[in-house]
């Protein structure tokens, strides 16, 4: 007897084709004649588990949602590995790619996503796979059986599941991923540093801003070349860049399409009898790469068919990522911006992160590393629109703390704390321990630190006893620190920032605010760049300048104008010019059009009203002259001013103007704490005017006299004298020591005027004068952290990059750091 049921075809065997067949079974099991072609000549799996599949977690039995009982229990045709080739819309019918022709009453499509392929030469190789499905996974664990080397093209969530499997399995994993950050699109800088860490510490090489240029190799894959001429070697590279809903069958039988098939909150298409489901569906300009939205769309798919239809109102999402013994989660916008507020707390012992983003009482985001618990109590907060204003203060700690809500106390986050809670872990001292020392009289940290040792050792924790202690006492707490803070985002001080990045060998921008609990997600304008500078200093030639922690007037190598045009100022060494370079400035004036040149009270000249998209052409015909930047807007060495001196000048009583030369030529582009200037005067007279320059150093016929944190700007101040020495290389020497005391001691955006001021001459002299060995240590690493100028991209920004840094600064490196 012919069955008269509707035929319903699904197109499809994936995950969204087969819950959606699930879903109108569940509502009218006898509703529909079901035929299922499927491509893949398997039955329906769990895609996501995929990944612990290939790390070797899983078999494929476990990862079977619907065995072939299933589809015969329910009557349900497969047609596996026969994909549709066609639909023909007017006589109601599909053709399978064997010749197969079935007709439909309704029509499915839930055909999913194709992985994107970049199209670099050297794609189609025996050897780069995707991952997306078995036959993929298949490849990979060929590969991995015979060893090697892989590569991961893609640092997101599917990239790094793949790498993962392949380093479990084995191979030696190298991720290239061409964002700065991995999973930009779920996790934050914070959060995203502490994954690259842990993922290299297990062993995997992660290329960040990676670009790939090709993937080579004598007919089978041999390796990956970046655009910057790095070249990875591979026994197998996996493309997991991201995915494009598959609608090609859907354009061809003629249905409105944009990224993805266009479907009403009924996933209808633009042809009545035709619905389509999962990553392959665009519904209301949102397509999807996650599984929820594809459970909430197949329900409204079979309301709509079988019962009172409800519709598709769109989905959240959120993410987790699936390797073993690293707890991520994201959910919501990371963005901030206007109006947002970020909670973090970060507990650098356990390695945890953990940052929600409010916007008007509302939670619209949250990122978590390293405790993953509360996720789906901050994404069920998410998406139902909590109000959240009566748990704010609790809301970092999770929903255990949460739950009774708190007063508007700032220390709120530390009183919510159990007393079990561990406050100082290089310690172990308890919060109860702390709690205790104070209500028995210890008031003060100092107190504290004395009775339990708290915040004694590293000093991470000392934000939080300080917190204890406003709790514990109240109002008879003042606080007590003199010094002040780097900024709001944290509680440390500059000296303690400076310390710690040395104790705890702290070498990256994320891992500073990781371990020394920032309570911004990405810093501010405020430490940024004094932590850049800091990282800089301590960690010459390992830390790599990070340019978006400068100003713009940093990464353009030029002062912005009040009229928004930028003024260049190339370095003119020691004050002295020549016609090739005056030729230059000239050109340059003229063919940029130019519209002032001023000489400049630093001896150089100023070529002003440069046009920002011209900066670069200004440099390049700059430096093709010889010219480097002046760093007229740097935090660095500014000038070296000199006179005229012995060779020129009547009352001259050395080569001032060759020795300042000198000076800058050893100076020039180190990173300070702020702006610097040297001058050099040929006698007492002092035309250099060096009496108010941060260093002053004024010949006199039996040798060089220095003095140093002179000032000639809003506050007037001139140099203390510091000491007077017999020759030109003792000067050089001195004022390499003093320049390095002040880089390495001295707070971000401090001169070195109130910085003397501050910390005395006599300690300045001691440091100098009296300790020989110690000068010479400092002299010579400031001399080592120069010789890697030529390295550095900074100075090669501002250099041009066939500068060579003079020869005695290369060959003074080995020396030091033999
Ligand atoms: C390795 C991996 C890990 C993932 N992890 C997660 C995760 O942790 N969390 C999460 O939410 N999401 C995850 N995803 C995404 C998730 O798997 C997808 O969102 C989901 O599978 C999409 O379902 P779908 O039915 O739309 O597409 P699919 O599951 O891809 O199903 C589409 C099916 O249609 C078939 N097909 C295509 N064209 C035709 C044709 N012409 N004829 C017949 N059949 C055809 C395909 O072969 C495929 O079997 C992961 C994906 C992968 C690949």
């Amino acid at each position: 007897m012919t069955d008269l049921k509707p035929h319903l075809i699904v197109i499809g065997n994936g995950m969204a084709g087969c819950r959606a067949v699930e879903e109108i079974l569940a509502r009218d099991a006898s509703r529909y004649r079901i035929t299922i072609f499927g491509a893949e000549p398997r039955v329906n799996y769990n895609r996501i588990m995929l990944s612990p599949l290939l790390a070797g977690d899983k078999s494929f039995d476990d990862i079977v949602i619907n065995d072939l009982a299933w589809y015969a229990d329910n009557a349900i045709e497969l047609v596996a590995g026969d994909p549709v080739v066609a639909i023909d819309r007017r006589i109601r019918t599909v053709t399978a790619r064997s010749g197969r022709t079935e007709s439909y009453d309704k029509l499915i499509l839930a055909t999913g996503s194709d992985p994107f392929i970049i199209p670099v030469p050297g794609r189609d190789l025996d050897g780069v796979v995707t991952f997306r499905d078995m036959d993929d996974v298949g490849a990979m664990l060929r590969a991995a059986d015979a060893g090697g080397d892989a590569v991961v093209i893609g640092g997101g969530l599917l990239g790094l599941e793949a790498a993962h499997g392949l380093a479990l399995r084995g191979m030696k994993v190298t991720v290239l991923h061409i964002m700065p950050t991995l999973m930009e699109r779920q996790l934050d800088e914070a959060a995203a540093w502490l994954l690259k860490s842990e993922l290299e510490r297990r062993g995997q090489t992660i290329l960040t801003g990676a670009d790939t240029a090709e993937i080579y190799g004598r007919g089978r894959v041999e390796g990956v070349r970046l655009k910057d001429g790095r070249e990875i070697p591979a026994a197998i590279v996996v493309m997991a860049v991201g995915i494009r809903p598959n609608v090609k069958l859907a354009r061809d039988a003629g249905l409105a399409i944009g990224r993805g098939v266009h479907v009403d909150d009924h996933l209808v298409s633009s042809d009545a009898d035709i619905l389509a489901v999962g990553e392959c569906v665009e519904h209301q300009g949102q397509v999807y790469g996650l599984v929820a939205p594809l459970w909430d769309m197949c329900r409204a798919l079979a309301d709509g068919l079988v019962a009172s239809p409800s519709g598709y109102i769109g989905s959240v999402t959120s993410t987790k990522l699936k390797v073993s013994g690293i707890d991520v989660f994201s959910a919501g916008d990371f963005s901030g911006g206007e109006g947002c507020e970020d909670i973090v707390l970060r507990d650098a012992s356990r390695g945890v992160y953990k940052r929600v983003i409010v916007k008007g009482n509302r939670l619209i985001g949250a990122v978590l590393y390293g405790d993953t618990q509360d996720g789906n109590w901050y994404f069920d907060l998410l998406r139902k629109q909590h109000d959240v204003a009566e748990i704010r203060d609790a809301l970092i700690f999770g929903q255990a703390f949460a739950s009774g809500g708190t007063d508007a106390n700032p220390n709120a986050a530390v009183a919510a704390l159990p007393a079990d809670a561990e406050i100082c872990g290089c310690n172990g001292v308890s919060k109860g321990k702390v709690v205790a020392a104070i209500e028995g009289g210890a008031c003060t940290l100092d107190a504290v630190r004395a009775c339990t040792k708290a915040s004694a050792s590293c000093g991470s924790c000392t934000g939080l006893v300080e917190g204890l202690l406003a709790v514990t006492l109240g109002e008879a707490f003042e606080g007590e620190r003199a010094a002040p803070t780097v900024c709001k985002c944290t509680s440390f001080t500059h000296e303690d920032v400076r310390r710690l990045i040395l104790d705890k060998q702290l070498k990256a921008i994320p891992q500073v605010m990781q371990e020394l609990h920032w309570t911004t997600p990405d810093g501010c304008s405020s430490c940024r760049p004094a932590l850049n500078y800091y990282l800089l200093c301590a960690w010459p030639g390992e830390f790599i300048d990070d340019n978006q922690s400068r100003f713009v007037n940093e990464r353009l190598h030029a002062n912005i104008q009040k009229d928004g045009t930028y003024s260049v100022v190339p370095r003119m060494w020691g004050g002295v010019t020549n016609p090739t370079e005056l030729r230059a400035i000239a050109d340059v004036a003229e063919k940029y059009e130019a519209r002032m040149l001023k000489v400049t009270g630093g001896q150089r000249l100023d070529i002003f009203g440069i046009k920002k998209e011209d900066l670069p052409a200004v440099w390049a015909d700059l430096n093709a002259a010889g010219m480097v930047s002046g760093h007229a807007y740097a935090k660095a060495l500014r000038t070296v001013k000199t006179c005229v001196g012995s060779e020129w000048c009547r009352f001259g009583t050395q080569d001032s103007t060759g020795l300042g030369i000198r000076i800058e030529q050893m100076t020039w582009g180190s990173f300070m704490p702020h702006k610097f200037k040297i001058a050099v005067s040929g006698c007492p007279r002092n035309c250099a005017e060096a009496s108010i320059k941060d260093i002053g150093v004024i010949c006199v016929e039996s040798g060089y006299e220095i003095s140093i944190g002179g000032n000639g700007g809003i506050k007037l101040r001139g140099t203390d004298f510091l000491y007077k020495v017999a020759t030109e290389q003792e000067a050089l020497d001195y004022c390499a020591a003093f320049i390095q005391l002040y880089r390495e001691e001295a707070r971000y955006l401090d001169r070195t005027a109130p910085w003397v001021e501050r910390v005395g001459l006599d300690y300045i002299r001691e440091r100098i004068v009296d300790d020989v060995a110690g000068r010479e240590a400092l002299r010579a690493r400031f001399l080592y952290s120069q010789s890697f100028m030529q390295d550095d991209p900074w100075a090669k920004r501002a250099a041009g990059e066939d500068y060579k840094l003079h020869q005695h600064l290369a060959e003074i490196r080995p020396l030091v750091t033999a």
